[in-house]
Order: structure tokens, then sequence, then C-alpha cells
């Protein structure tokens, strides 16, 4: 049976001589294995469409419960991020964060739709990495179940954006009473607050504009980074190798 449908492949790995198996996000299938036979051949149909972050119009054969991309049409590859390699980095942690909240024959176009906006401004550099990322992993956090609560202190009901916290294990905001002592409570200012919600709230298409300081974009971002840490309990190998990257940068 053939299908065709959209996909961005979100990982790829070599089998046998010249074939690849890839974990594709589709449009109408959600998540796919795929195998991509003869992908790493020079002169293969398949191989653009087959490289990490490709974007394209497959055209897929199953037999036996197994699929196979028989022909590809690309549409997008974010060629942008391959200019260096924190961005390439930055991309690859996006498709691995995308592939754990991702299940298989469940299509989330919403999910699906802020990878692709998401990538599309990165490879573009319209803002910086530390915002695209905070915007990424939060907006991500809401299209999986686990939206925070920035209404006002969970305890005691007070309204103090100046001196908020976030109860990254718990999703919700505290006042700085109800903060004290607590490790699990990160500071927010007035406008990363501000910014944390807009970025919840806002129509997908217009998630990543808004205006920030430097300072309350580290604030936004080291928050964002550890809520998607309390909340999935989980480490994320590119994002660990993406801090390594920025690490060297920073000593040079
Ligand atoms: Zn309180």
């Amino acid at each position: 049976m053939y299908k065709v449908t959209r996909g961005i492949v979100l990982r790829e790995t070599k089998y046998k001589e010249s074939d690849k198996i890839l974990t594709v996000l589709t449009q109408n299938e959600g998540k796919m294995t795929v195998l991509a036979r003869g992908a790493r051949g020079k002169k293969s149909k398949i191989g653009a469409a087959s490289q990490l972050m490709a974007y394209s119009d497959m055209t897929m054969f199953e037999r036996a419960g197994k699929w196979m991309m028989t022909d590809a049409s690309t549409i997008e590859l974010f060629e942008g991020t391959q200019k260096d390699i924190e961005s390439f980095a930055l991309g690859t942690y996006f498709l691995e964060l995308t592939e754990f909240v991702s299940d298989e024959d469940s299509p989330n176009p919403e999910i699906l739709s802020l990878l692709l906006n998401t990538l599309y401004v990165l490879s573009r550099e319209m803002r910086s990495k530390a915002l695209i990322k905070a915007v990424f992993e939060l907006r991500m956090m809401c299209l999986s179940g686990f939206a925070p609560m920035l209404e006002r202190c969970e305890i005691c009901g007070k309204y103090d954006e100046k001196n908020a916290f976030l109860y990254i294990h718990g999703g919700t905001l505290r006042c700085a009473d109800h903060s004290k002592g607590e490790l699990s409570c990160m500071p927010l200012c007035k406008d990363s607050l501000a910014a944390m919600r807009y970025i919840v709230n806002a129509e997908s298409r217009k998630i990543f504009s808004f205006q920030l300081s430097k300072e309350a974009e580290k604030r936004l971002s080291e928050v964002c980074e550890a809520y998607v840490y309390a909340q999935l309990e989980r480490r994320f190998k590119t994002l660990d190798f993406y801090k390594s990257i920025q690490l060297l940068s920073t000593e040079k």
C-alpha cells in the first residue's frame, strides 16, 4: 500500500551498506519509522529528503507493517542551521525533544508546526538562540500537556509580578515568601514572567514576536530549560552537546 505524506526527519541511523532507518514526524500519521533504501548512495533520489531536519513530501510503501520511503520531494532543508555548529546542535536538540513527546499513530499538527516554525526562525537567525530555545521549550511543554499556571502564588494567592518564582516541579507560580528555601523555585522578573505568559498564550504564528532585555532573556532561558528537565525527568544528549559547544565558544 502506498501513502503520500509530508514529514520531517527527526533521527537517522545508518543501516547496511547504503541504507538509513529514519524516524519521521509526519503530518498524517504522527511519528513513523521508515526505511530509506539506498539513501546514502550518491545518486539516490531520496538522499536529500533522508537527511536530518529535511522536510519533504514523502511517498511511503508499506509491507507487513513496515514502511519504506520510495520517493520524496524536499520542501525545506533548513540549511541555515548548517552554517555553524551551535545552530546545528540546537536544531538537533529540537528534533530530539520533539521525538520524545511525539507518539506513533497519533498525528499532532501543532507539534509539527511548532518544530517547523522554530527551525525556520533558527535557520534564518531571526532571534537569538537563547530566546528561540526558550520559546520552543515552553511552548512544546504546553502542547505536551505541561502548561504552567502563571496567574498568582499557588499558596497564598498573592499577585506580585516583580518578585515571582516558578516552582518547576509543579509548574506553578510562588511569591517570595513561599519560595524561601525551596531549591525548585526559580526566580523570574516582571519581564521574564510576561514573556512566559506570552509564549503560553500567543497565537502559534506569533510566538516569537516579542522583545526582551538580555537580562530577562537569561532568566527566561534558565527557567524554561529547568522546567523541561523537571517535567520530563529526562536529560537530552543533544542538549548536553549544545551546551558543551557554547562553553567552548565563550572560552575563546
Ligand atoms: Zn505566596
